[in-house]
């Protein structure tokens, strides 16, 4: 029986809210208040930092919500694996229940567990769990209570297992809250044939449901020590959910991204072969595309509707400006393509996250002032590249295009009066100018300067560990304090004045 992604949502929070005396909080915006350890939100948790920490109250002892999450950049960055899978968002919805200053694993793994297998029905035999299996370096131990837990509701022993601190350890960043978790894992096999996997993308196992025993803070030192208190915090993926819940393998392929395929299909009269999901077809170009932009519509979407704007945001100017790229290359939309699927969003989160829908006017405008940038960026970048190639014709089949920084990065080098670029210059030209390693070689072989490609890449692995590390935000956190809470206040803030018309 077909189970759309609406009722979905709702029975989880309906299970906890009126069965289990949960309080709903709604969702935070998709960037942290006050906090610079993640550039985006990334979980659930984040919002209830403080409470963990012991520097805030909590208002109430148990919550359930649903959470909008963004992992692009910081500790959780999943950008690259975006389009190439099934269930890897840049944006998605995590729905989530806590439980503070208290941590019985009994309860809450077997809420989670009487939830998926009574309430959703899902096959038990089709379900994992693994636990923190300990580690000696960090002189924790394996989590065997939890393992029990397990057992004791019924999981046979070899469908629990047991993994280390990168699987079975969670942490929200470099430092923060953290601590052995507990993962339950959907096994797809049952589900479709076991050579339709064959495909690039497709997995048999996922990831479904994190529950997460905080009892650790890790400082900015990487040093971690014990909370005052334990708590439980939980984490399923929204999607995956749905996924499983209407028989599909690919998140693409249910309810919440099949009107976005539809808009797009109908938007650009470019058809994909997403009916033939397991087919070679399916990871062709257009379909990738297909899956990268509904993607990001939905990211971009959040992102304005919340007041983060691609000006002080780096990350969202990137995302926004690669999807107009494929507005442009692959579906051969000029103009209006994201604008027009951002109301395909609204339209299917709006009443879950009503800031989408009362800022739409924000979010339209923004669109319509980024694609102009872009465009004009484009138009003059090509322009000036034709002449650059005049005098340099070695540098004409770079694509500016692709590369807009190009001219920029281009002026810089040719004023300064460089033998070399640098691995240091080079990772600058990356950073500043957008240019990737194969642009980079190429203007150098243009312009007759050396360049140390092994040097480079190692200059450039250190520079992205580095920022792993201390988990960059850009510096564009956004000052919601300064920002005021209305509408018309963030509008105001971000445009200086309050322009009637939303
Ligand atoms: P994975 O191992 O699949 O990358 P994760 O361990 O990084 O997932 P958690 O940090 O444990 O994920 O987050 C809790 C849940 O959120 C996951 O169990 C998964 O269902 C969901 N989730 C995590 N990342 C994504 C994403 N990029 N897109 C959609 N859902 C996600
Ligand atoms: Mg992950
Ligand atoms: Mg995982
Ligand atoms: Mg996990």
């Amino acid at each position: 029986k077909y189970l759309s992604s609406k009722v979905a949502r709702q029975r989880f929070l309906d299970y906890f809210i009126n069965e289990n005396n949960y309080n709903f909080i709604r969702s935070s915006p998709v960037v942290p208040f006050y906090d610079d350890t993640v550039p985006f939100v990334n979980a659930g948790m984040n919002q209830f930092k403080g409470i963990f920490l012991g520097t805030q109250e909590a208002r109430f002892e148990k919550v359930v919500n649903t959470q909008k999450c963004i992992r692009v950049g910081g500790k959780h960055n999943d950008l690259d694996d975006v389009g190439l899978d099934g269930y890897h968002h840049t944006f998605f919805e995590m729905l989530g229940n806590w439980s503070f200053g208290q941590c019985s694993k009994k309860e809450s793994c077997s809420l989670a567990w009487k939830l998926l297998t009574d309430g959703f029905k899902i096959n038990k035999n089709a379900l994992y769990v693994t636990y923190f299996g300990g580690d000696e370096a960090m002189e924790l131990e394996p989590d065997l209570e939890c393992k029990d837990v397990w057992q004791s509701l019924g999981v046979p022993e070899d469908r629990i297992l047991p993994f280390g601190m990168k699987e079975n350890f969670w942490e929200m960043g470099a430092s923060g809250p953290c601590g052995p978790c507990t993962e339950i894992h959907f096994d797809h096999r049952g589900l479709v044939n076991r050579k339709e996997f064959v495909n690039k993308g497709l997995h048999e196992l996922i990831e479904l449901w994190n529950i997460v025993f905080i009892e650790y803070n890790r400082d900015s030192e990487g040093k971690i020590s014990s909370l005052p208190h334990k708590h439980v915090d939980t984490g399923m993926g929204f999607e995956r959910l749905v996924a499983i819940l209407q028989g599909k393998v690919s998140n693409y392929e249910t309810d919440v991204f099949k009107t976005l395929f539809t808009g797009i299909q109908k938007i650009s009269g470019k058809v994909p072969a997403y009916k033939n999901l397991y087919g070679e077809k399916d990871w062709d170009q257009l379909n990738t595309s297909y899956r990268i932009l509904s993607d990001h519509a939905r990211m971009i979407t959040a992102c304005l509707a919340d007041g983060v704007i691609p000006e002080q945001n780096a990350k969202l100017r990137k995302i926004m400006r690669r999807s107009f790229a494929i507005s442009e290359n692959m579906f051969k939309k000029e103009q209006g393509l994201l604008k027009e699927l951002s109301n395909y969003v609204i339209e299917s989160l709006g009443t879950v996250y009503p800031e989408m829908q009362n800022n739409f006017i924000q979010i339209h405008q923004i669109i319509d002032f980024e694609e102009d940038i872009y465009k004009s960026l484009r138009r003059n970048a090509a322009s000036d590249w034709l002449k650059i190639s005049k005098d340099y014709p070695a540098l004409a089949n770079l694509d500016v295009i692709e590369m807009p920084g190009l001219v920029h990065a281009f002026k810089e080098i040719t004023n300064s009066n460089l033998t070399e670029i640098t691995p240091e210059f080079g990772c600058k030209l990356f950073d500043t100018y957008g240019l990737d390693e194969p642009c980079i070689k190429k203007l150098s072989v243009g312009l007759e300067l050396e360049f140390d490609e092994v040097r480079f890449r190692n200059e450039f692995d250190a520079v992205k560990r580095r920022s792993k590390l201390t988990s960059v935000t850009d510096g564009n956190l956004i000052d919601f304090k300064q920002m005021g809470k209305s509408t018309d206040d963030r509008y105001k803030y971000m445009y200086g004045k309050v322009d009637g018309k939303y």
